[in-house]
């Protein structure tokens, strides 16, 4: 058996825990170690603990330096909409004089502008131009990503998407998971009822059979995509053909898409940015993870969500980026760490935990366990930082990258 040793190491965060979303005070046990190592074999962890101890158990191990003080896990973004084509920084900047998400959608733009633009782009541009946001995530020290392809308007496009998709999960040096979201509003040319019976009889059994190996549906439940009932048929009729449901909601309107998604056992609901306590507590009493994207309120100048309550109520909370080119320009993890932090009142541990080994369990059965956490038997992707402690590494959410990325204890950046 072949043993790498990583070290040594200043300040390491491994999270390790009991397998299970971390809820509560759970949330701020980050098992920070000083002066400590990383045992790894077949890209698997396979012990921690001080430098010391470890150099003289695996004293024939090829020592590998870490290139920094600070070491995490890897983080894991469980919300991208990584496929697009297309530029809507016109869009943005007319937010910013006064028009709002919801009048550049009615004036034609929004979600349907990228539609249009995925529409006429060939699946190499697509995968192409995917694959150069799958760098700048890894350069951010994002390991895991999970990619929608939402942005589908016709059988058609969705199976090119889908097609783009799957070249990137061969060439990407992550892991990527993967999301199909067909319910995300409906395209340009056709109608609600029309849409919904292309998505449920001929798009979710291609979607499962495609080798893009599609995980989960998605769904946008708001006014202007999808009503709660809409959201449900599509979801329940992914489901049965094992695809596992994650609801967009209450991001602009909370019409009781939380519940349903509880109810259904969806893995995730993200964004709920206008949900209340009735939302959290069904949160908190269901295992469905709460996702959360302090980017996109910040790209869209919007009220952050309550993330503070949601974990004193008890919700598995995770972070995400929602990198997207309408709402979310906001790659970065470590700057929703931040985010989370300075407008959230998260402490900097819970926000570590958000975007590791939290967002992990958002993608329940699409990913090795006990992924996000640097654990005996966790996949051996982290990221080091030059930086002296976990307060500084958030203080730095702006600007800071890792100074490494290793991904199954391979250098990747
Ligand atoms: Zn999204």
């Amino acid at each position: 058996m072949s043993v790498r040793l990583y070290g040594p190491i200043r300040e390491l965060h491994t999270l390790a825990g009991d397998g299970a979303p971390r809820r509560r005070e759970a949330m701020r046990e980050t098992g920070k170690a000083e002066n400590a190592g990383i045992a790894v074999s077949n890209g698997r962890v396979l012990d921690v603990g001080s430098w010391g101890t470890l150099r003289r158990r695996f004293a024939d191990a090829e020592r590998v330096a870490v290139d920094g003080e600070l070491v995490t896990p890897g983080f894991v973004d469980p919300h991208t909409h990584l496929v697009w084509s297309g530029d809507r920084s016109d869009e943005f900047l007319r937010r910013c004089a006064g028009e709002s998400y919801q009048e550049i959608a009615k004036a034609g733009g929004g979600i349907a502008s990228t539609m249009r633009a995925v529409a006429s782009a060939s699946v190499a541009t697509l995968a192409a131009e995917t694959l150069e946001r799958a760098r700048l995530l890894l350069r951010l020290g994002t390991t895991t990503i999970e990619v929608k392809a939402s942005y589908g308007s016709s059988v058609e496009s969705c199976k090119r998407e889908l097609d783009a998709v799957a070249r990137v999960r061969r060439k990407a040096e992550q892991r990527v998971v993967v999301t199909f979201m067909g319910a995300h509003v409906v395209p340009p040319g056709w109608s609600r009822a029309k849409w919904i019976r292309a998505l449920v009889d001929d798009l979710l059994p291609l979607v499962a059979a495609h080798r893009a190996k599609v995980s989960f549906q998605d769904a946008f439940c708001e006014e202007g995509a999808f009503s709660v009932a809409e959201c449900r048929r599509v979801l329940d009729a992914g489901r049965r053909i094992g695809l596992v449901p994650k609801l967009h909601c209450d991001e602009f309107s909370a019409l009781g898409g939380v519940e349903m998604a509880c109810q259904l056992g969806a893995a995730s609901c993200d964004h709920l940015l206008v949900s209340g306590k009735r939302e959290f507590a069904a949160l908190a009493r269901s295992e469905t993870m709460a996702v959360v994207m302090p980017g996109t309120a910040f790209f869209l100048n919007k009220p952050y969500a309550r993330a503070r309550a949601m974990v004193d109520t008890g919700c598995a909370l995770a972070l995400g980026s929602d990198f997207n080119p309408g709402s979310a320009m906001t790659p970065s993890m470590l700057f929703a760490m931040g985010l989370a932090v300075s407008r959230m009142g998260l402490s900097a541990e819970e926000a570590l935990c958000a975007a590791t080994v939290n967002a992990a369990h958002a993608l329940r059965g699409a990913v090795p366990q006990p992924l996000g956490t640097l654990s005996s038997g966790a996949p051996a992707d982290f990221c080091a930082w030059r930086v002296a402690s976990l307060k500084e590494l958030v203080y730095g959410f702006a600007f800071l990258r890792p100074s490494a990325v290793f991904i199954s204890g391979r250098r990747v950046n």
